[in-house]
């Protein structure tokens, strides 16, 4: 039991599959760690914030000129979930006060904040869709959620009066947070200390604030760590009431979100050891700037390892995992079939590619060899299903996701794309697959957590080394690596796809029809998921970061 009362701040949370508060991994990262607060019972005090959006996150579509289209979800079901805590606070917009209602979990300390009210007029939306779609300034929209968020956040939490130690930021959406607690200190110091000046109350506010928070950064992707002119953040109200000077301080000019967290935090931390490496490179120089750990993401084993294959190893039973993961396959199969109208085969190897459709992670790269990739499907009937969303903005991204419609077309039986990929889907894909495949050019993913949801049902890993499997893997043995790494970035592309197709030939499809092998490896990489759970991980927040933090 830790004493340390803590207050996380998330955009959303992937709690309930139709709890539609949530996108990609960020939020689910955030709904694992409080489903295992639940678990613990008291043994970790964290409370959650997040904003309730009211239209969830995109659904995407394709139609029929592979295009992909932003729909809203149609069964985000809020309202089974939530309770009203009959409380509310205010929020200065645009200099126009705006109320928001706080809502929480019915079963568990987590607090959603919510604009859309009569009284709001033109902010109701502002809760309406994670990471936006409401407003035609995309940017002031932004702003304007997380000043719900962070502003909103700690207002409620001391409404709701409850106490707190410690603040922790997930990414830097949550930062006016900070920006609210120096503004609320240098008010305390200005009536209690009278002979302060106003640049010494706000460098000890400042000091004070810092003491108490914990930042976790995700993206090394520079358009990932988001920033604002200073201007458009105090035209929208996110500086509360400091300067613009002293906003200048926190942030830079333009403010960087993940600049500002770091210098609100006096521990921060990174979500792999080698995304740390590289956050470290990329933010050297921000002075005031804490150390940054490395806490290896986890995730919630109850929500992402399937009973049966639980069972199995729990009784160290290696053949019945397999027939274990050959039930979730053939449900999966099912669902595809339900999806697309397509057929796939039991007995013929199943590929999985499911995450975010953007550059980086190279949607494309098994497709790239294309005589090569052509005979693994005619020699060897490998199948391959694809899920995931792109952000509404993100067209390269949408581009991928409309090239793999083309060529699901082109292999109508070994290629499909599966709409709407959400936590319902990704159990079924993470526990169905016999293969989780992961190409992202080296370093630029951040972890990779659906990686190991895979790996704790003997789905095995194909990956590059980056994220956690960098840290994980045990090649030949748990799963397989891909890529070389000491080349010239020109040729990564080509080099990679040529790599994942020799592997896939002489190495994972020769293993394939080896069973007994197979299943020892299934059985090695489920011993290395135990590793990657949030209770590790939530151990490790206590004992690494917040242990740390003052208050
Ligand atoms: C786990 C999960 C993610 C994050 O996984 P990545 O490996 O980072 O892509 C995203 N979306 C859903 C629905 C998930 O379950």
């Amino acid at each position: 039991m830790y004493s340390k009362k803590v207050a996380y701040f998330s955009m959303g949370s992937g709690i309930y599959n139709d709890l539609r508060t949530y996108g990609g991994g960020l939020e689910i990262l955030a709904g694992d760690m409080e489903k295992e607060v639940m678990d613990s019972k008291g043994k970790y005090p964290i409370t959650f914030f997040h904003i309730l959006w009211k239209k969830g996150y995109t659904f995407q579509r394709v139609n029929e000129h592979g295009e992909v289209i932003d729909e809203e979800p149609t069964d985000n079901h809020w309202e089974k979930y939530l309770e009203d805590t009959g409380k509310k606070v205010s929020v200065k917009i645009f200099g126009v006060d705006v109320t928001v209602k706080i809502w929480k979990l019915k079963n568990g300390p987590i607090y959603y904040l919510d604009t859309d009210l009569e009284e709001n007029k033109g902010f109701c939306n502002i809760t309406y869709h994670l990471y936006g779609g409401a407003w035609d300034t995309p940017e002031k929209e932004r702003i304007a959620q997380e000043i719900v968020l962070g502003v909103g956040g700690i207002r409620a939490l001391q409404t709701l009066e409850l106490k707190i130690d410690n603040y922790h930021y997930n990414d830097g959406h949550p930062a006016f947070a900070g920006i609210e607690l120096i503004s609320q200190r240098m008010k305390y110091y200005k009536k209690h200390e009278e002979n302060m000046t106003e640049d010494e109350c706000f460098v000890r506010a400042w000091k004070h604030v810092k003491a108490r928070t914990a930042f976790t950064t995700h993206t090394n992707v520079p358009a990932g760590n988001e920033s604002h002119i200073i201007d458009v953040l105090m035209e929208v109200g996110a500086n509360v009431d400091l300067t613009y000077e002293q906003m200048e301080k926190i942030g830079g000019n333009p403010f960087n979100m993940t600049v500002a967290s770091l210098r609100l935090s006096s521990m921060a931390n990174g979500v792999s050891r080698i995304q740390v490496i590289s956050a470290k490179d990329m933010w050297v120089w921000v002075k005031e700037a804490p150390n940054i750990i490395a806490i290896t993401n986890g995730v919630h084993k109850g929500t992402w390892q399937n009973e049966r294959v639980k069972r199995a190893y729990e009784r160290s039973d290696v053949e019945g995992i397999y027939v274990a993961h050959e039930k979730c396959k053939a449900e999966l199969l099912e669902t595809i079939t339900n999806y697309t109208g397509v057929h796939f085969k039991q007995d013929k190897i199943l590929i999985a590619f499911a995450r975010r459709a953007t550059e980086y992670k190279r949607w494309t790269l098994i497709f790239r060899e294309r005589a090569k990739f052509e005979e693994l499907v005619q020699t060897y009937g490998v199948q391959l299903v694809f899920a995931g969303k792109a952000h509404r903005h993100d067209t390269a991204g949408k581009q991928f996701i409309s090239e793999v419609y083309y060529l699901s077309k082109k292999y109508p039986h070994n290629i499909v794309f599966l709409e709407g990929y959400d936590i319902a889907l990704a159990q079924q894909l993470v526990a169905g697959a016999d293969i989780w495949l992961n190409n992202p050019r080296v370093p630029l993913e951040a972890c990779g957590t659906s990686g190991m949801k895979a790996a704790m049902n003997g789905t095995l890993n194909l990956s590059t080394l980056d994220g956690w499997w960098r840290e994980a893997a045990m090649d030949g043995i748990n799963g397989w690596n891909i890529g070389t790494e000491t080349i010239p970035s020109m040729r990564q592309d080509e080099l990679d796809a040529k790599d994942l197709m020799r592997t896939l030939k002489y190495r994972v499809l020769p293993t394939y029809v080896m069973k007994e092998k197979w299943m020892q490896m299934m059985y090695a990489s489920i011993t290395t998921a135990n590793q990657y759970t949030t209770t590790r991980m939530l151990e490790e927040y206590y004992v690494n970061l917040y242990n740390y933090l003052k208050g």
